[in-house]
């Protein structure tokens, strides 16, 4: 493992679980002090925590820390609230991970306005209002800052009877672009992984059910789902300095999905 974080500050939302666990462990492991957030799992923020302890233990990084913050991050006070406690306790944050996010099926001809405001509200409203708090901080001291969100395949693929999901993913990546385009001359890139089907809790449905989950992959061009660890090293490397000339992109880890799997064979000419 690469001590790529030794000496940064690293917040990642929604850290209680799945790919943000893997995250803030992933960064644990590189020497980074974390803070996790997460809106209501107290059991799974204090297990990341405790990963993330182990992490430092093993790697010698006596100086690096863990804070762990409650907040919604669809609610602006509560937002603003972590960030002075983060800044209140570190003086000096170097990357935003913005990771929370929530689906809900519904056919759209059914689905609630209520649910689409409230997956809009954490997927995308969060991110936009932690990713200018962190801006906001960047420029306000030399060296500016690494923001990664995490979008999905569905930010360029449809979902359907997802559709407040697929929307906010699509609109992450022009969050994205923007932000990269508007900042990129003081030193703040920002960019997203697209994540393929990950094993994390939000795929209850399909992982414990052999059947469900041997269709899920049938669509996968390298036939299986990802792991959460496959994810987190994406976020590494995207925070890192080895991607120090990248902004404003979307890193797909898709196992191939994005690569149009339906024309695997040729059936159409
Ligand atoms: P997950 O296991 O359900 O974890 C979601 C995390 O978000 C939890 O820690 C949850 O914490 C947190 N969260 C939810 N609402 C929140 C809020 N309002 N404020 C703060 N934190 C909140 O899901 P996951 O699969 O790891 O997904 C993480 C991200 O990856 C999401 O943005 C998702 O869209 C993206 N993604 C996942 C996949 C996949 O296949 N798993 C694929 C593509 C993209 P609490 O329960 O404590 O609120």
């Amino acid at each position: 493992m690469q001590n790529r974080f030794l000496g940064k500050n690293v917040l990642v939302t929604g850290a209680s679980a799945g790919i943000g666990e893997a995250i803030a462990f992933r960064f644990a492991q590189e020497g980074a002090s974390v803070a996790i957030n997460y809106s209501r799992n107290d059991a799974g923020a204090a297990a990341t925590a405790a990963q993330v302890r182990s992490a430092h233990a093993e790697g010698g990084y006596e100086n690096a820390t863990v804070l762990s913050h409650k907040a919604d991050v669809s609610d602006e006070s509560s937002v603003l609230g972590m960030f002075e406690a983060v800044l209140g306790e570190w003086g000096r944050l170097d990357v935003l991970i913005n990771n929370a996010g929530i689906q809900k099926p519904a056919e759209s001809d059914k689905s609630l306005t209520a649910d689409f405001d409230r997956i809009l509200g954490v997927n995308l409203r969060g991110c936009y209002m932690c990713s200018r708090e962190a801006i906001r901080h960047f420029l306000s001291r030399p060296g500016g800052g690494v923001i990664v969100n995490n979008s999905s395949v569905h930010e360029i693929i449809p979902k359907p009877q997802y559709l407040p999901y697929s929307v906010s993913k699509g609109g992450m990546e022009n969050l994205t672009k923007t932000l990269a385009l508007e900042y990129a001359d003081r030193g703040i890139r920002v960019n997203a992984v697209g994540p393929g089907a990950i094993v994390t809790p939000i795929n209850m449905n399909w992982i414990n059910d052999p059947v469900a989950k041997k269709v899920v992959e049938s669509h996968i061009p390298m036939g299986r789902a990802g792991e959460s660890e496959e994810i987190a090293a994406v976020f590494a490397f995207l925070a890192s300095d080895e991607a120090s000339y990248i902004t404003g992109q979307t890193l797909f880890a898709c196992g191939g999905l994005t690569l149009f799997p339906e024309f695997r064979t040729t059936w159409s000419s």
